[in-house]
């Protein structure tokens, strides 16, 4: 019999702990999954829905573990996301308050000069963000030399400065992702959106296998892939799952996951939506952390319309970023002091430019095994 300490009224056990894993509705792949040592890049279909449809406590449970495994969970990045070219985009993505099609009452810009780019950057750098992503509203780079020309500028001028920088310019060849690697770009933003099956009711202007073919570019020329999705388009839990299972089967996982809740804009086709639940969202959240260890997993548009508590809860079940500014392209955005105060608040801090590599190559540092053999905490 397991000793006991008596008190007036209860008896607590002293034995040993008991797995963390004592309900029965956990899938042997979460429980595996938060073990690895390492991402994995064979997750069939089935195991990615197997973690997707785990109890939310639980999964969320396991994605903390996992989230401790390969992370600092205090750390949470901040990116700011400027629009260099606003509008007037030739593509039919059903969300988008840039795209031509739609009458959203947005005004075309030309490519924003870049001293203001880099101004821009810099008052982002003050206010705490360590990676600057930059987002063109256009179909591709074929013909914009000049254009590229000046985004190579911006992506040096602040490199310079010490912060990762992103660029999302749409589909780019070889060629031209090794121009942008050598100018000194840290990542390529290209959305996958959701699943392949439900991509041609969202955009039928380019093909899922063209967007694939750009992230093969990117990882190609040695430049970090950023890729993630939109929630909330209409989608059901299986397209999120076959999203999640595409991300995680590519040949190398993506440096960083975006996970947008749709923010509905007039005058698209998906004006009238209403936003993701929240347990959908999280659930998507957990599962990419379990499914993606490594990958940064950025609470992207929308997050606006999340509580704070709401936000703590997805930090607390792997998501590590944020952007922060003034602007998120055309949709409203959390500012830097409201940030910097939940951080305060719940204990979190920024992460530095380039940590999460550094973290990243110390994570076997220790492990905790409960009496099943199961890991149950890292540090
Ligand atoms: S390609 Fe980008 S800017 Fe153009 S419509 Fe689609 S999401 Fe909007």
């Amino acid at each position: 019999m397991a000793p006991t300490v008596q008190g007036a009224s209860t008896s607590i056990a002293t034995s040993a702990p008991a797995s963390p894993w004592t309900s029965s509705t956990i899938p042997t792949v979460v429980k595996n999954a938060t073990a690895a040592q390492m991402p994995r890049t064979t997750w069939t279909r089935d195991e990615v829905q197997q973690v997707y449809e785990t109890p939310l406590s639980q999964l969320t449970h396991a994605a903390a573990i996992v989230h401790r495994r390969f992370h600092d969970p205090a750390a949470i990045q901040m990116c700011t996301l400027m629009n260099i070219k606003t509008g007037g985009c030739s593509e039919d993505c059903s969300y988008c308050a840039q795209s031509s099609r739609y009458n959203t009452g947005l005004k075309a810009t030309r490519l924003s000069p870049v001293e203001e780019v880099l101004q821009a950057a810099r008052v982002a750098k003050e206010n705490g963000s360590t990676r600057f992503c930059m987002g063109a509203a256009w179909r591709d780079m074929r013909g914009r030399k000049t254009s590229l020309k000046n985004i190579k500028e911006m992506v040096t001028g602040v490199r310079s400065m010490g912060m990762e920088v992103c660029v999302t310019l749409g589909m780019i060849d070889t060629e031209q992702a090794k121009e942008l690697k050598d100018a000194g770009l840290t990542a390529y933003n290209h959305n996958l959106d959701t699943s392949r099956e439900y991509y041609p009711s969202i955009i039928t202007s380019r093909s899922y296998d063209e967007r694939l073919q750009t992230l093969s570019n990117v990882r190609d020329a040695g430049i970090n892939v950023c890729s993630g999705g939109i929630l909330g388009l209409g989608e059901a839990d299986s397209d999120r799952i076959g999203l999640l299972h595409t991300v995680a089967t590519l040949p190398s996982h993506p440096e960083s996951f975006p996970v947008n809740a749709l923010v509905p804009i007039k005058g698209t086709p998906l004006g009238d939506r209403k936003m993701i639940s929240f347990d959908k969202l999280l659930r998507t959240i957990a599962t990419a952390r379990i499914v993606l260890p490594a990958t940064i997993v950025r609470l992207a548009a929308g997050r606006v319309n999340l509580s704070e508590e709401q936000q703590v809860t997805c930090f607390m079940a792997g998501a590590n970023a944020v952007f922060t500014g003034e602007k998120m392209l055309t949709t409203d955005c959390n500012g830097w002091d409201q940030d910097h105060e939940m951080f305060r608040k719940w204990g979190f801090y920024p992460m530095k430019s380039f940590e999460n590599e550094e973290v990243k190559g110390e994570k076997s540092a220790v492990v905790i095994e409960s009496d099943s053999g199961m890991v149950a905490a890292t540090i």
